[in-house]
């Protein structure tokens, strides 16, 4: 469902050296998958997400995801190819003046569908992630765990067929996190959808990834099943995740 194929980001910042965010990293996300990345902070974690939508263009490398390779796209076409790729983020990301109805539907108001559709897929969104009940509410009056799952509501109003989560748990007390990752969980299985998972814990990954892969420094240093990295890490960075959660 998506392929990284040696891909490189340098950031030039004015004034100082450059930064290699990400250095020839390849990898493989199969379909129906919930694919973790973990690693310290400052690893390329962000950047390595924001390049498979292409909010960040690689410096080097391609970009392919349901056979398209986006990285050959020019701006218009990759617009629509976006549309298919929903993200949720670690701060939510909601729209304070947007009631969860409004704020689950604006995607789709922006995809020019009429009202009555929309009306229909927000409230069949809302029931999917158990949020009936707070349809009229605002992200204020929510706590963390309502409001990520408004975002994730919001993030599969146009079907997508990957969800992209960057740290989307690192907000929350580990009750609420463990209820929105059973939440994905539960997308995955029943809707198929390709999960990428951000994450610098690995109780997520070990909660519901099925493989992982381990960035350091810009570079995939390990990439495995995840039982195979609890029972068998390759690298001293992925034996100190381990040794974080046993
Ligand atoms: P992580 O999410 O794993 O913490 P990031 O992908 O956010 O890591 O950052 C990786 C590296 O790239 C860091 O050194 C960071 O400072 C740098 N970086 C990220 N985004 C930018 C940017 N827009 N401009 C300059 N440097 C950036
Ligand atoms: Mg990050």
């Amino acid at each position: 469902m998506i392929r990284l194929d040696s891909v490189s980001k340098t950031f030039n910042r004015a004034g100082q050296a450059q930064v290699a965010a990400l250095a020839d990293v390849s990898l493989t996300v199969e379909r129906g998958e919930i694919f973790g990345v973990i690693g310290p902070s400052g690893a390329g974690k962000s950047t390595l997400i924001r390049l498979v939508n292409l909010l960040e263009r690689p410096t080097a490398g391609t970009v392919t995801v349901d056979g398209t390779e986006l990285t050959a796209l020019p701006e218009s076409a990759l617009r629509a190819e976006r549309r298919k790729i929903g993200m949720i983020f670690q701060h939510f990301a909601l729209l304070s003046s947007r009631t969860v109805f409004g704020n689950v539907a604006l995607p789709l108001e922006l995809a020019g569908l009429d009202r009555r559709t929309i009306a229909a897929r927000v409230d069949r969104l809302l029931e999917l992630v158990g949020l009936t009940d707070k349809r009229d509410r605002y992200p204020a009056e929510l706590s963390g765990g309502q409001k990520q799952r408004v975002g994730i509501a919001r993030a599969l109003a146009n079907e997508p067929n990957v969800l992209l989560c960057d740290e989307a748990t690192s907000a929350l007390d580990p009750e609420t996190t463990a209820s929105i990752l059973q939440l994905l969980a539960k997308i995955n299985r029943e809707l198929g959808l390709t999960i990428v998972l951000i994450t610098h814990e690995m109780a997520v990954i070990k909660a519901i990834c099925h493989r992982v892969a381990v960035l350091e420094h810009g570079r995939v240093i390990e990439q495995a099943r995840v039982f195979d990295l609890f029972t068998r890490p390759q690298t001293a960075t992925s034996r100190a995740f381990v040794a974080s959660v046993t």
